[in-house]
């Protein structure tokens, strides 16, 4: 019997180990951290060994396939064993991607991806399809396809996963946009993110659609080096030949072979520049999967956004607090920061990935009187922006920092945590900061 072993049981280490199982695979799971029990209840529901805290490698080294979970770094010493070993290594979504017929549309991107491929999953239950969520959202894809299957999937990924996926085929291949992020996985070598990122075409066929933003510079460069096999579908702000989807006179247009329809910008549920290019890649997706343009209409319009992006939490003495813990990048706060319309207490800092603030100092200098880095080490962000904003203060957890936003902001102001970097510093995840946030702030 063919042997797989899974390394990391996550939500999708657990889905990929159940999967194997049920297809008949002799199956082992590995994680070096501790398992939380709902996957160690999963597991053992399916009799598949597994252990923790550990990795034995003569029971990892047997294995004919390896599916990697998206977090472990390929520096880590069993990736290194494995890869000396040459076994064939695969992500969850490459396995789960063998025993499906579901119609795959697929998101990437360096930011946006969960709140469009959300929406996209939205829109095309609004409109009757059996339709699941998956990648980093929802459940794993190969639980799914384990226990039930869906006609459609729509499947976030990322750069991680997309990095083990070989003969997996989308049907609908979104790009939302490429900046610099997670360099630091990719030997800070900003080609090879690209290339990451650009394999949600692979495998592409005439008949299968590529839905990308046409202006962005990296996605532009790489089409005039790279072959695209699929029907094409950019996006952009303004109407140009060939664009599928475009604002003109505040109206939201789509306009493809399947059908053409407008909406009113007005009406759309999601306020931002960016949230407009992350409807019009939904809206595009939902019009190639052959929804009615009522229930997109529909959908685009009472789509009630996702936690921690961008997210009003409260006005507290005539100051609003907006929660945008998931501005793990530098881009992502650039896009929050151009959609403030108040002055701004914006919230700073956590783990750097190597990030370079000059892209957000016009947008500082214009919108922000005061800054608070919350961080471990605020060092780099004081050499940046000491001297360019009048008030900077440093705070070492959450309750100090919202203590000092709400002293420093002014009726009307907006209080914003968009940090720009990761949270494993002082908290758990992006969520957990993002809670603590929200909690801090309904206890002013
Ligand atoms: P991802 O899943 O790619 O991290 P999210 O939808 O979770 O993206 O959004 C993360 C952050 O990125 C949000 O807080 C928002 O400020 C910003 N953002 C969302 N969509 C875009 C976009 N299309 N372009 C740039 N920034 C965006």
């Amino acid at each position: 019997m063919r042997r797989i072993v899974v390394l990391g049981a996550g939500e999708s280490g657990a889905g990929a180990a159940v999967l194997a199982k049920v297809k008949g695979f002799d199956v082992f799971v590995s994680d070096s951290s501790a398992i939380k029990p709902e996957y160690r209840e999963l597991l053992d529901k399916y009799e598949i060994p597994w252990e923790e805290k550990q990795h034995t490698l003569p029971l990892i080294l047997n294995a004919d396939e390896i599916v990697k979970s998206p977090g472990i770094p390929e520096k880590a010493p069993v990736i290194q064993a494995i890869l000396e070993k040459k076994i064939p290594m695969i992500s969850e979504i490459e396995l789960a991607g063998r025993y499906t017929r579901a119609k795959m549309i697929c998101i990437t991107g360096s930011n946006g991806k969960t709140t469009t491929t959300m929406l996209t999953w939205h829109i095309l239950q609004r409109g009757g399809l059996d339709v699941g969520l998956a990648g980093n959202v929802g459940q794993s894809l190969a639980l799914q396809v384990a226990e039930g299957d869906h006609d459609y999937y729509v499947v976030e990924l990322s750069s991680f996963q997309l990095d083990y996926m070989f003969d997996f085929r989308a049907d609908v291949a979104v790009l939302l946009n490429i900046t610099p992020d997670h360099l630091d996985r990719y030997h800070y070598n900003m080609q090879e993110y690209v290339d990451a990122k650009f394999r949600i075409i692979q495998n592409q066929r005439p008949e299968d659609a590529f839905v990308y933003w046409n202006d962005d510079p990296i996605i532009r460069r790489e089409l005039g080096k790279r072959v695209i096999t699929a029907r094409q579908f950019p996006f952009s702000l303004t109407r140009k030949e060939g664009i599928r989807a475009f604002i003109e006179n505040h109206v939201l247009v789509i306009d493809t072979p399947e059908q053409c329809f407008e909406m009113e910008q007005e009406a759309l549920a999601l306020q931002g520049t960016h949230n407009l290019y992350n409807m019009m890649a939904s809206a595009l997706s939902a019009n190639l999967a052959h929804v009615k343009k009522d229930s997109i209409r529909q959908a685009l319009s009472d789509f009630t956004g996702v936690e921690h992006r961008l997210e009003k939490v409260a006005t507290v003495g005539g100051v609003q607090y907006i929660n945008d813990s998931k501005a793990t990048n530098v881009n992502s706060c650039w896009y929050a920061l151009e959609s403030m319309t108040t002055p701004v207490v914006l919230i700073l800092g956590g783990t750097d990935k190597g990030n370079d603030y000059t892209e957000i100092e016009a947008l500082v200098k214009e919108k922000v009187h005061s800054l608070v880095f919350l961080g471990v080490d605020n060092d780099k962000l004081h050499k940046f922006f000491d001297g360019k904003v009048p008030e900077i203060r440093d705070a070492r957890s959450m309750r100090e920092a919202v203590d000092l936003c709400s002293q420093m902001a002014r009726e009307g102001d907006t209080v914003l945590l968009s940090p720009c970097c990761a949270s494993f510093d002082l908290f758990k995840s992006y969520e957990d900061r993002g809670r603590q946030f929200k909690d801090c702030v309904r206890n002013l």
